[in-house]
Parts: structure tokens; C-alpha cells; sequence
């Protein structure tokens, strides 16, 4: 059975990404694209050889499709999302989920509801990079974890200085931009979830309207683990990076906290130095592979929607940090989302 999409958002990385990974599925096609503005709407669709430009959600909904993708600014998210499910579409949202984390649990009632798969589009979690170093530490390679860190501040491309620096209404910042990232791959590495996080954030010249576009959060994680991420958009000379540290072994990644399949990972223990081999498939390629899968009902998608209510809790939390001066826990009450 083929899975017929429909784009909600005419966006960059639909475009960059998103389309092809679709396409890359032997029982995955793109029936329709949704933009607000029926111009745009047209040219991504002749743009992009999709045959079907609307710009209503029910246009979009009525036209024959399995499921939708939701890439739109992150204020849309929510209703989107619910219109979806209500017509009975199976949901991939990009992150974070939505504005808050009550509303995000308001869409996987109604997903849950409605039997249909809610997914979360963490696409750092299908990188080979961050599967190998999950799979070394469940190994037991560097004994028992004590620590991480994650660098993840980046230079935001010049096409994307748009609503994320200026628009708080839509979601805009980079703790709801990348810190949602961070939270979920820790989460996914260390196979831990964060119970307390503290932040600071700044200001550091790129966004405006009160918004941050750098921040450093030291988490606490069930286990014990502590760890420690660098979120930004105003470095332009900084590498990115993933660090675990245990009690007989350290994982060094380096160049991987990115879209693409690159990188390295280095494990150290007291035997000496290697590199660990990982697969190079395309992160959003093995996402939707996953996602089709949940729904012909085998499994889950890769990130699922209690994926992506912790990793905007934790985003939350870490606003509320950085305004307060205060640690403060990290809790996505997902007991009251069923
Ligand atoms: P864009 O700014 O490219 O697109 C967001 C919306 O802005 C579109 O839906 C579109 O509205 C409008 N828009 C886009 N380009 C133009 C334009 N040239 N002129 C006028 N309006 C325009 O956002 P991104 O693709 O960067 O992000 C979209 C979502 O995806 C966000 O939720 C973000 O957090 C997430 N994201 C996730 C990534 C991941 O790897 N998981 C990576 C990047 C983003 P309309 O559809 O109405 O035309």
C-alpha cells in the first residue's frame, strides 16, 4: 500500500530534506502541498513535482491522503496537527510539537483517540553516529556512564534568519530551535531521562524581540548522569559535538549534531584508541522508513509523540531556568495525556 503525503507548509526543509526522504520510500508518495499564500503554493508545488497546490488545511485533508507532514512555524503545529487527526491522517510534526507541552499532550490524546501515529520529526536520532554510541554504552564499552556533552551552536544560514530571531509568537529562540534536539538525544544516547536542568541564555546579537539566540544548560538525568549543551545561532568558527564519559571509556563524536550523515566517533578505554564504523544512511530517509512502518502497525516511529512532549518539556523547563536563575525539573506529565 502506497502512503500518499500531504505537506502542510511550503518550507525549507520539507525542500532540503523532507521530500526527498519520502520519495526515497518504495511505497511513499507526495500528493499534495498546503501554504497559506496560493502563490506560493503553486510554485513549490511545479518547484518540487507535487501535483497538488492548496492553500487550506481541508483542501488539503479532502484531497486523498494517508498522512501529513507539519512543518510549518511552530505555533501552527497544534491546530494543524488536530485537524489532521480528527480527519484521520497519520501525523509526522516537526519539533517542537507545539507552543507548550500541555497543548503537545493534547495531540497525542487525540492521536491515541483516533488510532492514528503521531510522530515527532527528531531526525538526530536515526544518525548512524548517535545509534553506534547508544549501542556501545547499552555494550557496557565505557563501563557506566557518568557524564555528557553536547556542542550544538551553529552560525543560523542567512535564509533562516526569519522567524526564529524575530517572531517569540511563533515559537521563535533557539532553546525551542536546537535545546529540543539536545534534550531528545540525550535522551536517546544515554537512554536516560533528564529530571532537572538549569540555564542561561543571552542575546548575543542575531535575535531580537526578547528572544535568545545562545544558550548553555547543565542537566541532571535519572540515572545520576550529569551533562552539560551549548545551543546557538551566532557561532560561525565552532564544531559540533557529542561527548559520554564512563567509568571505563569515553565516546568522542565529533561532527554530528547535523542534518547530515557525517561525522566521526572515536571510543577511548584504557585498551587505547578506536574509531567506531557507523551507517551513513540519510537520517530523514530512515525516519519515514520507520514511520511507514508504525503504520502498517509495526512498531513506533522513530521519535514518538511522548518523544517530543519530553524534549519541549525539557525546553520549558529550561526558559523558565533561564528567567528564574533557578534549577528546575523537568517533568512532561504524560500520565495524564492517556
Ligand atoms: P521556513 O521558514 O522555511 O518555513 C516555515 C513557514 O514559513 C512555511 O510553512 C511558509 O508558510 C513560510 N515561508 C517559508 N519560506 C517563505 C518565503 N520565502 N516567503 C514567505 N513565507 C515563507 O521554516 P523551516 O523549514 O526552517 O522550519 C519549519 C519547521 O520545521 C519548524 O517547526 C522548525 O522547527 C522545523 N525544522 C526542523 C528541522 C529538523 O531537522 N527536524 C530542521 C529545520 C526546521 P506557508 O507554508 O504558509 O507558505
Amino acid at each position: 500500500m502506497t502512503v500518499r503525503w500531504g505537506l502542510i507548509g511550503a518550507s525549507t526543509i520539507a525542500k532540503q530534506f523532507m521530500i526527498d526522504a519520502i520519495r526515497a520510500q518504495s511505497d511513499g508518495e507526495i500528493a499534495a502541498v498546503m501554504s497559506s499564500n496560493p502563490e506560493r503554493a503553486t510554485a513549490y508545488a511545479r518547484e518540487n513535482s507535487i501535483p497538488l497546490a492548496v492553500s487550506t488545511l481541508d483542501g488539503l485533508l479532502e484531497g486523498g491522503i494517508d498522512a501529513v507532514y507539519i512543518s510549518t512555524t511552530n505555533e501552527l503545529h497544534l491546530e494543524q496537527a488536530l485537524a489532521a487527526i480528527k480527519a484521520g491522517k497519520h501525523v509526522l510534526c516537526e519539533k517542537p510539537l507545539a507552543l507548550t507541552s500541555a497543548d503537545a499532550r493534547q495531540m497525542i490524546a487525540a492521536a491515541n483517540a483516533a488510532g492514528v501515529v503521531l510522530g515527532t520529526n527528531h531526525h538526530l536520532r536515526s544518525a548512524g553516529a548517535h545509534r553506534a554510541m547508544r549501542d556501545a554504552i547499552v555494550a557496557g564499552r565505557i563501563g557506566k556512564p557518568i557524564a555528557a556533552r553536547v556542542f550544538h551552536s551553529v552560525y543560523l544560514p542567512e535564509n533562516l534568519q526569519g522567524w526564529r530571531i524575530t517572531r517569540p509568537e511563533a515559537g521563535g529562540g533557539v532553546v525551542l530551535d536546537i535545546t529540543v534536539h539536545d534534550a531528545d538525544t540525550l535522551r536517546f544516547v544515554l537512554g536516560d531521562d533528564p529530571v532537572e536542568i538549569s540555564c542561561f541564555t543571552q542575546s548575543a546579537g542575531m535575535a531580537g524581540a526578547g528572544l535568545e539566540d545562545g544558550a548553555m544548560c547543565v542537566w541532571r538525568f535519572k540515572t545520576g548522569v550529569i551533562a552539560q549543551s551549548h545551543e546557538g545561532f551566532t557561532t560561525k568558527f565552532a564544531d559540533t559535538g557529542f561527548e559520554v564519559h564512563g567509568s571505563e571509556g569515553s565516546l568522542i563524536a565529533r561532527n554530528v549534531m547535523t542534518q547530515r550523515p557525517v561525522g566521526s566517533v572515536l571510543l577511548r578505554t584504557a585498551a587505547g584508541e578506536e574509531d567506531i564504523q557507523f551507517d551513513r544512511e540519510d537520517l530523514y530517509t530512515r525516519s519515514l522508513r520507520q514511520f511507514h512502518a508504525a503504520i502498517r502497525g509495526e512498531g513506533q516511529p522513530s521519535a514518538t509523540g511522548e518523544d517530543g512532549v519530553w524534549s519541549l518539556s525539557a525546553a520549558e523547563a529550561a526558559l523558565q531556568s533561564s528567567k528564574s536563575g533557578q534549577a528546575v525539573a523537568i517533568d512532561p506529565k504524560l500520565g495524564s495525556a492517556n
